[in-house]
């Protein structure tokens, strides 16, 4: 793909040259927590496939990553007491997106508690580590 830097971030977390908090794998799908959540349980969904953007993404890899998507927000609903889910997607410098490897954004929210700015707050790793545990647990069974 022309576009697409394979050197990005989420490509070494993909190729496991980076560690990442897993929630989730399939064979099409890898999901991790946002190391800078936005609200806790902040969670990454990216394809396997290298796509930069929604514009280069297969139709059919793109409907698995919303189908993981759905699953892990039904599983976090439960697992952060969450009263809602808010997805984002960011395509390009210009629609903010900041990591060029497609990715969908499933954060748990709660009534009247406001989104943390974007790369605002760095969680702790213990946190992470039990996040991710819960969630992942959940997600199985
Ligand atoms: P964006 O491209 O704007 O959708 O944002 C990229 C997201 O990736 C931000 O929310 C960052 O906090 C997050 N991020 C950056 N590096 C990592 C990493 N190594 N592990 C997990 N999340 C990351």
């Amino acid at each position: 793909m022309a576009n697409y830097d394979p050197n990005n971030i989420f490509a070494k977390i993909l190729r496991g040259e980076l560690p990442a908090y897993k929630v989730f794998e399939d064979e099409k799908v890898f999901a991790f927590l946002d190391i800078m959540p936005r609200a806790p349980g902040h969670t990454l969904v990216v394809p396997k496939a290298p796509a930069r953007t929604i514009i280069d993404i297969a139709p059919d890899d793109l409907a698995h990553v919303i189908k993981a998507t759905q699953n892990i927000a039904r599983a976090a609903m439960t697992v952060f007491a969450a009263d809602g889910i808010t997805i984002q997607q960011f395509n390009e410098p210009a629609g903010g997106q900041v990591v060029f490897h497609l990715h969908v954004h499933m954060i748990p929210r709660k009534n009247g508690v406001a989104l943390k700015p974007p790369l605002s707050f760095k969680e702790e790793p213990a946190v992470l580590s039990e996040h991710a545990s819960r969630l992942a647990g959940a997600l199985q069974g």
